[in-house]
């Protein structure tokens, strides 16, 4: 079978403009515009749009990117609270039985199961992020002890002084190490002190009850 050709006459339609929209005589083949001055027109108009279209294309690369900076961001936040959980988790644990740091107040069994303690850091995390995970500088404490005022420093200084020693109460003071967390290391303090609250458990099957809070 061969094709049928539309005659001709049929698509004798004169050609619009792409610019101005004026019917124009084509001279070369493929012909858009009418003259020298759409053609031009045209040509800018191309350009534009393509620089339109590159712009747009830059735009969500660079916002595509702030993403992937503030998900790195984020993970590593979420990495650092992750580890908290555990670490803190193991400090109640590791002080279970023992009086409230700062009041020397005892547990009592009621309180254990009501989730009245805290892991309560000597020096903040939030002044002092690098000591966050620092065994010296977090202790088992009474949540209104924790939650009142900034932690009870004075008391707590005087605890923390009976319980580990002035030399390394001091020496917790005077750490002023700048320390970034990569989340390598936070996994691995994560994963250390799963591990430690195992051995505890192991050790001592209270520790169960502390470690639920
Ligand atoms: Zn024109
Ligand atoms: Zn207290």
């Amino acid at each position: 079978m061969t094709l049928k050709r539309t005659p001709f006459k049929r698509v004798t339609k004169a050609p619009k403009c792409k610019v101005c929209r004026v019917e124009f005589a084509r001279k070369l083949p493929g012909q858009k515009v009418c003259g020298q001055h759409c053609a031009m027109a045209l040509a800018v108009s191309t350009r534009e749009k393509e620089a339109r279209i590159e712009a747009k294309r830059f735009a969500a690369a660079e916002r595509a990117d702030h993403i992937k900076r503030r998900d790195a961001l984020k993970s590593l936040k979420e990495w650092i609270a992750e580890a908290q959980v555990v670490f803190n988790r193991y400090i109640r644990a590791r002080d279970n039985g023992l009086p409230c740091i700062c009041c020397g107040q005892l547990p009592k069994s009621d309180s254990i199961m009501g989730g009245s303690w805290d892991a309560g850091h000597y020096r903040s995390r939030g002044s002092a992020g690098h000591l966050r995970f620092n065994e010296d500088n977090c202790h088992a404490q009474l949540k209104q002890c924790n939650r009142y005022g900034a932690g009870r420093a004075v008391d707590y200084r005087i605890g923390l002084i009976a319980r580990i020693g002035l030399e390394r109460v001091e020496a917790l003071e005077s750490n002023n190490a700048v320390h970034k967390w990569t989340i390598a290391e936070l996994q691995r303090i994560k994963f250390l002190y799963q591990q430690k609250l195992k051995a505890l458990k192991a050790k001592s099957p209270t520790v169960t009850a502390v470690e639920l809070l």
